[in-house]
């Protein structure tokens, strides 16, 4: 029999200066970054709660303290590659994940397929099973003004049992 479950994943981090900004494993051109204790990647972040929400297993922060100078500017992509050790050592395996990334600026349609290609490495997944999509807030609230980024997940994830 295989067990399916979803998790969901939601994450916010507001712009910076002088730091890069990283979406999905992709470093984008832009004026500002997002800040965070590590590279502030706020998709892979809700990426890495959606799939630990799944399983069953917490959250990224529970995992990954923001006190503990090992994450410090860490690579998010090396969270969702521990995050994907921790659920795979469970039985558990990512079958899709689908996301909506909500930021008034830049535009980040165009890196679309790079961040598939990034992520689909580190979960093992076809780029087709991974939907990204972005939206703005349409001006309102602080996303409106562009004071940061917000991501939202899902992930549907199985396991064999007997
Ligand atoms: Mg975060």
């Amino acid at each position: 029999m295989t067990e399916s479950r979803v998790g969901l994943g939601i994450d916010f981090h507001r712009f910076a200066e002088g730091r890069a900004l990283v979406i999905g494993g992709v470093t984008i051109p832009h004026a500002r970054g997002l800040l965070g204790h590590s590279d502030a990647d706020v998709l892979t972040h809700a990426i890495c709660d959606a799939l630990l929400g799944a399983a069953g297993l917490g959250d990224i922060g529970t995992h990954f303290p923001d006190t503990d100078e090992r994450y410090r500017g860490i690579s998010s992509l090396t969270l969702l590659k521990e995050v994907l050790s921790l659920i795979t050592s469970r039985g558990w395996y990512p079958i899709n994940i689908d996301a909506t990334l909500i930021a008034q600026e830049p535009k980040l349609t165009p890196h679309f397929k790079a961040m598939k290609d990034a992520l689909s490495e580190v979960l093992d997944l076809q780029p087709g099973s991974i939907g990204l999509k972005a939206t703005t807030s349409e001006g309102m609230g602080a996303i409106g003004r562009a004071e940061g980024i917000s991501a939202f997940c899902v992930a549907l994830v199985q396991r064999d049992s007997q």
